[in-house]
Order: C-alpha cells, then structure tokens, then sequence
C-alpha cells in the first residue's frame, strides 16, 4: 500500500487536473449531457403532465384539439428520443439563468419555472411549445452577440405562453377543421365536377390568408409584451436585434478569407483546382454570381425584421449590453459542428469549422473533427450515399466559397478521398487527442479501410468503446454504426 506524501498528493492534482482540464474542455459535451438521458426525468413528467383538458362540447372539435394536444407532446418526446436537445452545462446555465431572471421580475405573469429545451438545431430561432415549456436553439446562441438578444428572444417566446398563442392556435385549428363552414366549403369541391383544384386552392388560400394576418398579430403581441418582460427584469431592450435577424439566414453566405484549397492544404490535404468545378455533363454550368446580399423576404427565417425594428423603436431601454463570452461562442460552435455531423450534414459541419478557424477558433478539436468529417464523406461514399451527407444547398444561400467547398466534396475522387483520409489519421496531431478519439479513430479506420469487414468486430468494437469510453461525446455516432 502507497503512502500518499506531498508530493504525490500534488502529482494526483496535477495528473487530474491535466486530465479534466485539457481534453475535456476541448470537447463540446459529454454523451450523458445530450437529450436521451438528461432529459429523460421531463420526459416521465411531461406525459403525466400533459392531460388534454376538455374544451368543447362537440365531440369531433374535442377529439380534433386532442389529436393536436397529443401530436405536440409526442414531438416533444420523439425529439427527446433523437437527442435533439442538450444540456450541456455552460449553454444550458447561460440560458437558464436569463429566464430565472425574467421569471422571477414577473412573477404576475409566470407562476411557474418554465422547463426549458436547448434546442440542438443550428438554425436562428427560439420557440414557445406552450404549457410553460420553452426552447431556444443552439443557432440562436451561437448568431447572438449580447446576452441581452438572449433575453430578448426568450421574453419573446414567453410571451407567447403567457398569452396562450400555442394552446389558442390548436383550439382555433381545431374549431375551424370541425367548423360546418369548412366542411361544406371542402364537401362543396369535392361534389363539383369541373375546376375541383382551383377551387380548393381559392379556398385554402382564403384560410390561409386568415392564419397567416392572425400570426402576424400574434407576433406583434408577443413582441409587444416582451418589452415589458424585460423591463420589468430590468434587462435593456435593443431592438438593433431585429435589424440583425434579417441576415440570421446568411451563415454560409459568410465569405472565407481563403480559398478552399488553402484550407485542405493547411489540413495536409492535397486537393486540385479542377474538383471545385462542376465539370459534369447535362448539369448546369450557367455562370452564377454570388453576391454577399440579401436573401428575399419570402425566403427567410423572420420576415418583416425591419417593421419589427422600426414598430419597437420607442421602447428602447439603456444601452449596455452585455457581450456573449468568447468561449461560449466557441462552445456553441463546436456543438453546431459536432451536430452537423451526427446528422450527416458534412459540408455545412465543414463549413462552419472553416469559420471558426477564421475567427481564430482552431484547436486541436477542430483538426480532430475534420478528420472524421473527410472519413465521414468516405464511408459515406462507401455506403453510396455521398449526396446525402453532402446535403447541397442552394445558391441563393451560400458564398462562392461555399459552393466550392460543396463542389469539391462532390468532384473528390474515390480513391484520392480514400488516401487523404488515410492522411488525416496519421497527423501528429493525433498525440493531443483525448483517448476517446482516437478510439473513435481506430474504429471508423476500421470501417472505412479494411476490406473484409466482419459484423461481429464492429459489434465488439463498439461495445468496448461503450464500455471504457460510457460517457464520451463520440457514442452518438458510434451507436448509429450498423
Ligand atoms: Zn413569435
């Protein structure tokens, strides 16, 4: 039996400090931090707690509100079950302390602690789910600059609880698909011999129309009691957040500072001009020019920005607001990257890491996570399905660079993948990976570059993995390995 003396006290500090402190940072999370297992306590709750209440004498309008109330829990526990949330601490605290924040100033309003999602998803956006239930997307944190567009956002979708958007619009569907008028205006096309088409868009357009000038209300109301949410918190009110909501849509419209055969070559891969341009016949070579301008207003995320702005103007309240800090950006960025990845969206994941090395974001993670991306475009190859982890966006919505990187990823030759892949996992970088990741290494390296593949060694590679590695961000992806 070992004597612990002083110095080996402060050997076991410093081996644990290096151990907790450099590897694991360098990770956006841990496996249990996803939505599976960390949320899986709400998710008993929420069954239990979302009782449909009786509304409406007519049976079908009850039985209608029903099936909406119950579609809204089921997408609530269905994105539980795909890990679409995180509770990873710093976001999930950052955000969780802004609302304790708003609730606790406006108690009149929230009687309750809100249950609170972080929404994995990399697009701009928070929403209101209603019953108290609120979820803010990672894309949101990642696109904001201020703490204060945090609580914007959040007051926001608070509102809408408070006012009962969510509950009302699925009490209102519900009315209107049981409604007589409805009924007998879609019975009326059906019975009609000529023109059924046209006729039902007439009316769907007509019903649409309705929805849509009552969402816009609905979002001025939202709007309009946020500003007194946050007054109430004390929080400044910057309504310039709207202005900026308008380019929310242009993240991968963000030029690079170089070309993407830069990049590749920094990474020690060796790519050619050609692949960057489509080549392929019968595929369209029309020249296309890429301005870094707007998106059309029919085509984004939050239309009518710029009313919203000029709407909210007057109540605007103090002007210090307060900087997101710069290792949560990269935090959030690292997880919007790993997420891409998971979801087999390997250019935009490429993308964003190409970003995040023009801010100056590049550590030994990021170099990690190219390798697997470049793997991850092999073994989808392998699979025949390079397209689909490709995921081509359209021009409208990207920069030039983007369209190369895209175009490159396509044009790659099979064989020059598989050998640059193999160059990827022999970087010296590898020595400042953590033991998990080059676990991961070993197994898609087995996957993507061995030729007889036996079902039964991938099977116990992953169980290995699971077992040394039980809490590591990678088994997400190794559970997806068939
Ligand atoms: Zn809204």
């Amino acid at each position: 039996m070992q004597k612990y003396t002083k110095t080996s006290i402060t050997a076991i500090f410093l081996i644990t400090a290096y151990l907790y402190s450099p590897a694991q940072s360098a990770q956006p999370g841990r496996y249990n931090q996803l939505s599976k297992s960390s949320y899986s306590k709400q998710k008993d709750s929420l069954k239990k707690a979302l009782v449909c209440p009786v509304l409406f004498k007519k049976k079908e309008t009850q039985k209608k509100y029903k099936e909406f109330w119950d579609s809204r829990t089921d997408f609530i526990t269905a994105a539980i079950d795909d890990n679409d949330f995180t509770r990873e601490p710093a976001m999930y605290n950052y955000v969780s302390e802004i609302l304790s924040e708003l609730v606790s100033a406006n108690r009149e309003y929230i009687k309750s602690y809100p249950l609170l999602f972080i929404d994995r998803s990399p697009s701009v956006n928070a929403y209101a789910i209603g019953n108290n239930m609120v979820a803010v997307n990672m894309g949101l944190l990642s696109f904001s600059g201020y703490r204060e567009e945090i609580a914007l956002a959040l007051a926001h979708e608070l509102a809408h609880n408070i006012l009962m958007h969510p509950e009302n619009s699925m009490k209102e569907r519900a009315e209107l698909l049981t409604s007589d008028e409805y009924i007998n205006d879609v019975k009326s096309v059906l019975d009609s011999k000529y023109g059924r088409y046209s006729k039902l868009k007439k009316i769907m357009e007509g019903y649409s129309f309705s929805h849509n000038r009552h969402t816009r209300y609905h979002e001025e109301e939202a709007d309009s009691m946020a500003t007194i949410l946050l007054k109430n918190s004390k929080i400044a009110f910057a309504p310039g957040f709207f202005l900026r909501l308008d380019s929310a849509d242009l993240v991968y419209k963000t030029p690079l500072k170089n070309g993407t055969k830069t990049y590749m070559s920094d990474l020690n891969i060796n790519v050619e001009e050609t692949w960057m341009r489509k080549g392929t016949k019968g595929l369209s070579n029309r020249n296309y020019s890429f301005s870094q301008g707007e998106i059309s207003d029919s085509a984004k995320t939050h239309p009518d920005c710029k009313a919203r702005y000029e709407k909210l103007l007057p109540y605007a309240t103090g002007n210090t607001l307060t900087p997101i800090s710069a290792s949560l950006k990269a935090d959030v960025n690292k997880s919007i990257i790993w997420s891409l990845f998971v979801n087999s969206n390997l250019t935009s994941a490429f993308y964003r890491l190409l970003l995040e090395k023009d801010r100056g974001n590049f550590d030994a993670w990021h170099k990690v996570m190219a390798a697997y991306i470049m793997n991850g475009l092999f073994y989808a190859d392998k699979k025949l399905s390079r397209f689909n982890v490709i995921n081509i966006r359209s021009k409208e919505y990207i920069s030039s660079n983007y369209y190369e990187l895209q175009t490159m990823f396509e044009q790659f030759p099979r064989d020059r993948l598989e050998s640059s892949c193999k160059e990827c996992f022999n970087q010296p970088f590898w020595q400042q990976a953590s033991a998990d990741e080059r676990s991961f290494r070993s197994l898609l390296a087995y996957l993507n570059f061995t030729g007889e593949q036996s079902a039964s060694e991938i099977k116990s590679m992953r169980k290995e993995f699971q077992e040394s590695y039980g809490q590591s961000l990678y088994l997400e992806f190794i559970e997806q390995i068939k």
